[in-house]
């Protein structure tokens, strides 16, 4: 099949990095476009960027110059890693000008037309795409955007849940990792021997909304939330990648905790059926040890791709606990948002953007 040019947007940033790696071989898009801000532009890749993944640098993107941003990039998707303000001020723009967006950050998480996408769990969302764009005046452009990293591992766990059992509450604890505050992210000496209970503001909103967004049904042109309560607490600590949530849910019809193991472990949900490139075989990893998932263990399971849950038990106040936990960088962000893309490509939907 004949490759889409893509771009990286904040190519040089955590998310960025991740994406560069992810792109540089992949199977339906060829990496064209590194951008970044006026500090890189006009710089080589390799000049430009404090690389921290512990694979290389593809050789082939390392002499690549940096380019700034413009409505002028010479491709067609652009895989954003932006700040959340500067995504804010480019996003839409670029969608505007013809270009389809997978967005990592969250400017347009919430927006009534944009799906908050994972595959595996809200694949039908992408039908708000044909209203976004006739309510944006767009005709080619779109926003696909993927979830906080955070409300990412835990909306994968419960997605199996609520469709059999519908969940009602939801008490859930962070412990997220220092990559997910990018580079260089939290300073050494707040994190290293200590927990941080605050990640930002917006942190625990967001652990509120998105799962509520992702879980909901969409009618086309807005999703109308899946009506659970969540109280989240989110914490920063000192772990270099791989966010951690331990989860105490309530159901509406009351689970055996062996329906909910065959629920985790018989999900096989469209990405896994279509074997896209990015999807993990299986998306749940379902560890029994009892002192599992750990970030350290169980981050790179599929890839990075995989979410691994584990430690399920009954909880005296809510029905049961356990815990998830995913890549913050890998499945959190970047490999997320490429899955994004590739289910579009396998729904025929970027067709136009070849
Ligand atoms: P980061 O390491 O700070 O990288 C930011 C990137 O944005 C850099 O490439 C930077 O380029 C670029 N940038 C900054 N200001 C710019 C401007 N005015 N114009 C163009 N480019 C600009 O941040 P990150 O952790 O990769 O996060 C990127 C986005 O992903 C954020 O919205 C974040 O919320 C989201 N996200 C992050 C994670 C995670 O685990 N880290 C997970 C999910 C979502 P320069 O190098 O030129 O400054």
């Amino acid at each position: 099949m004949s490759k889409i040019k893509v771009g990286v947007l904040g190519a040089t940033g955590a998310v960025g990095q991740r994406f560069v790696q992810l792109l540089a071989d992949h199977p339906y898009f060829d990496l064209a476009v590194l951008a970044a801000s006026e500090r890189s532009a006009g710089k080589t890749y390799k000049e430009a960027t404090n690389w921290i993944l512990t694979a290389p640098m593809p050789a082939r993107l390392a002499e690549q110059t940096v380019e700034p941003m413009s409505t002028d990039l010479d491709c067609s998707l652009l895989f954003s890693a932006l700040p959340t303000a500067e995504a804010q001020a480019w996003e839409s723009r670029l969608a505007g000008a013809g270009y389809g967006i997978f967005s990592n950050a969250g400017a347009h998480r919430m927006d009534d037309d944009v799906p908050l996408l994972i595959p595996e769990v809200n694949p039908d969302h992408l039908d708000l795409l044909t209203y976004q764009q006739s309510n944006r005046g767009w005709t080619r452009g779109f926003i696909v955007t993927n979830p906080n990293c955070t409300s990412m591992p835990m909306t994968m766990a419960l997605a199996p849940l609520h469709a059999r059992f519908g969940v009602e509450a939801v008490v859930a604890t962070s412990m997220q990792a220092v990559s997910g505050a990018g580079y260089p992210g939290v300073p050494s000496l707040d994190v290293i021997d200590n927990i941080v209970p605050l990640v930002a503001e917006s942190e625990e909103h967001k652990m509120n909304v998105e799962p509520n967004k992702m879980l909901g049904r969409s009618n086309g042109q807005q999703v109308e939330p899946a009506g659970m309560i969540i109280s989240a607490h989110c914490n920063r600590v000192p772990v270099s990648d791989g966010h951690l949530v331990t989860v105490s849910a309530s159901f509406r019809q009351k689970p055996s905790l062996d329906e909910i193991l065959a629920a985790w472990q018989s999900w096989q949900p469209l990405p896994q059926q279509l074997g896209l490139p990015m999807a993990p075989q299986p998306a749940l990893v379902v560890r029994e040890e009892p002192n599992r998932p750990q970030p350290r263990l169980d981050r790179d399971a599929g890839g990075g791709m995989a979410t691994t849950v584990g430690r399920l038990r009954p909880c005296a106040v809510l029905d049961v606990r356990f815990v998830c936990l995913a890549h913050n960088t890998v499945r959190g962000a970047a490999g997320g948002s490429v899955l994004n893309a590739e289910l579009m490509v396998a729904q025929g939907m970027l067709d136009t953007f070849k």
